[in-house]
This record gives C-alpha cells, structure tokens and sequence, in this order.
C-alpha cells in the first residue's frame, strides 16, 4: 500500500511513480466489490469515522469531500449508505491483483 513511510521510501528511491503505474496497469474491475470501504469503517481513538484504515492513516476522514470529519456520535446510518466513499490514488493499492485489505488479499 503506497502510504506514509513505505510511500516515502518509495519516493526517496525514485519508485513512487512506476509503482503507481504497476497498480493502476494491474487494476481489477472484479475486485470493487470486495473493498473494506464497501462494507466496514474505522474509527480512530477519539470517535472519529474514516472509510477503511488506511484513510485513517492518511487522515483523510469519511465524507471529506462534502463536510467536516464525521464523529461516531453524530453517525446517520442511512445517510451513511448514500454517502461516497473517500478515494485517492492509494485505492489502487486494494483494486491491483488479487486486491488488498486489513485482512489481507480479497481472493
Ligand atoms: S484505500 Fe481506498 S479502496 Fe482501499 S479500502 Fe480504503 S477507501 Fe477503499
């Protein structure tokens, strides 16, 4: 997964961006379906809701497109299922191959 200090060394040995292009060139349309951000969330030591783990390493919160960080205390579950999901170029990470999660491979 391209984040913080496996990115950073990536970066620091001049392979961020052909790594990045290795994931998007192995992108698996089959495997969006299985995300952890299809059907989980994360949530951080003071309540704070995220869309998968690595988002919340990234802090890039649920919904931080439209709003400000969502607390567990103000959650909407139906509003909750509309809502996109947080993306950025490290999904390709879980999209690539066999695709990834915190529980590991999706296949
Ligand atoms: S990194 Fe992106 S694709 Fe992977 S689980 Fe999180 S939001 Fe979903």
């Amino acid at each position: 997964m391209p984040i913080n200090r496996f990115r950073n060394g990536l970066k620091h040995q001049g392979q961020l961006t052909p790594y990045l292009a290795l994931l998007k060139a192995h992108y698996q349309h089959d495997n969006l379906n299985s995300l952890m951000c299809k059907s989980t969330l994360s949530v951080d030591w003071q309540g704070f809701l995220y869309d998968c783990d690595f988002n919340q390493m990234l802090q890039l919160p649920l919904g931080a497109a439209h709003r400000s960080p969502c607390h567990i205390t103000d959650i909407d579950l139906n509003a909750l299922t509309q809502q996109p999901i947080t993306v950025d170029e490290h999904c390709f990470g879980c999209t690539a191959g066999q695709g990834s999660s915190c529980g590991g491979a999706l296949k």
